[in-house]
C-alpha cells in the first residue's frame, strides 16, 4: 500500500496546490470544521500575511493570485463566517471572511471504571507541562512552502474514521479525536508522510512516544504511541523515510498509529490529505 500511495503522490505532487484545488483533486476538504478552507487573497507582488485566530496561516500561490489554505477548528461553529486578517505590503491589515459549512461528527459513549478518568496529582502536573510544550510545538511556522499537500499514509493498515469523534467517558466530556487512528501490528514500520523537519520527539502522558514533523508553513504531522523512535529533533527528512515503528505507548488499549495533521495550530482531518484508499 505504502509503494502505491507513493506513486500517486509523485503524480499528484507535479501539480501545485493552487490547480489541485481548483481541480477539486485536493482537498477533499470542504470548508467545514475540522475542514481546510482555501482562501483567495488575490494579487500581489509579494506574498501576504494572513492569521487566523492569531496564528500564522499557509499562504501559497504567485503574484497573480495568492491562496490563504486555513485549516478550521472542530469547534468553529457551523454556519458562521471567520475573520482572517490578511497583511499586505505597504498596505494596512485588512480582513477576509469565509464560510463555514456543517458537518456531523460520531459520538462515543465509554464505560470505565471511576479511577480510570481521574488522573493522579502527579500525573496530572505532568500532563499540564506536556500540554504547554505540544501546544507550544503546534504554533511552529517555517517559511518553506510545501511542494505538496498530499501526504503519504505513514503506516499499513485500516484507516479509522474517528477524527472529530466526540468522546463521553462515565458522560463526562472528553476533546474531541483529534487524529486518526491506524491500527497495526507492534512493530511496524512508521514512516514521514512528507518531506520533513523533525521538531518533536518525546515520550508523553498520553500520547507516548511521539515524533512531530514540519512541512512548512505551519503545515505539520503527528505520530503517537511509537514503540520505538528512530529520528531526532532537527533530522531532515524525504517522504517515506521510516521514523519508527507502531507501538501501544501512552494511554492505549493496544497497538496502533494515531496520526495528526495541522495547519495554523488547528487539528484537521487526516483523510483530507491522503490519497483515495
Ligand atoms: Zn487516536
Amino acid at each position: 500500500m505504502l509503494r502505491r500511495n507513493f506513486l500517486q503522490f509523485v503524480t499528484v505532487a507535479s501539480l501545485g496546490a493552487f490547480e489541485r484545488a481548483e481541480a477539486g483533486a485536493l482537498p477533499k476538504a470542504a470548508s467545514v470544521p475540522g475542514g481546510v478552507a482555501f482562501v483567495k487573497l488575490g494579487p500581489d507582488p509579494t506574498p501576504p500575511i494572513a492569521r487566523f485566530n492569531g496564528n500564522r496561516v499557509m499562504v501559497e500561490g504567485d503574484k497573480a493570485e495568492w491562496l490563504a489554505v486555513v485549516g478550521i477548528p472542530l469547534e468553529a461553529t457551523a454556519g458562521s463566517k471567520l475573520p482572517l486578517v490578511v497583511e499586505r505590503a505597504g498596505r494596512e491589515a485588512s480582513t477576509v471572511k469565509f464560510a463555514v459549512g456543517r458537518k456531523q461528527y460520531a459520538t462515543q459513549r465509554l464505560t470505565v471504571k471511576p479511577g480510570q478518568v481521574e488522573l493522579s496529582p502527579e500525573d496530572l502536573a505532568r500532563y499540564e507541562t506536556e500540554r504547554a510544550h505540544l501546544s507550544e510545538m503546534r504554533k511552529t511556522f517555517t517559511d518553506a512552502v510545501p511542494e505538496s499537500l498530499s501526504l503519504i499514509q505513514p503506516c499499513d493498515g485500516p484507516r479509522s474514521n474517528t477524527f472529530g469523534q466526540r468522546r463521553f467517558f462515565n458522560g463526562q466530556s472528553r476533546n474531541p479525536h483529534n487524529g486518526m487512528d491506524i491500527p497495526a501490528p507492534e512493530g511496524a514500520p512508521v514512516v514521514a508522510a512528507a518531506e520533513a523537519t523533525v521538531i518533536d520527539a518525546g515520550d508523553y502522558f498520553f500520547s507516548g512516544n511521539t515524533v512531530i514533523l514540519d512541512h512548512g508553513q505551519g503545515f505539520l504531522t503527528l505520530y503517537a504511541h511509537l514503540s520505538v523512535i528512530e529520528v531526532a529533533v532537527g533530522d531532515k527528512l524525504a517522504a517515506v523515510t521510516r521514523i519508527g515503528k507502531v507501538g501501544a505507548t501512552g494511554r492505549v488499549t493496544g497497538p496502533h498509529l494515531h496520526f495528526s495533521v495541522y495547519l495554523n495550530s488547528v487539528a484537521v482531518d487526516p483523510g483530507l490529505f491522503l490519497p483515495e484508499n
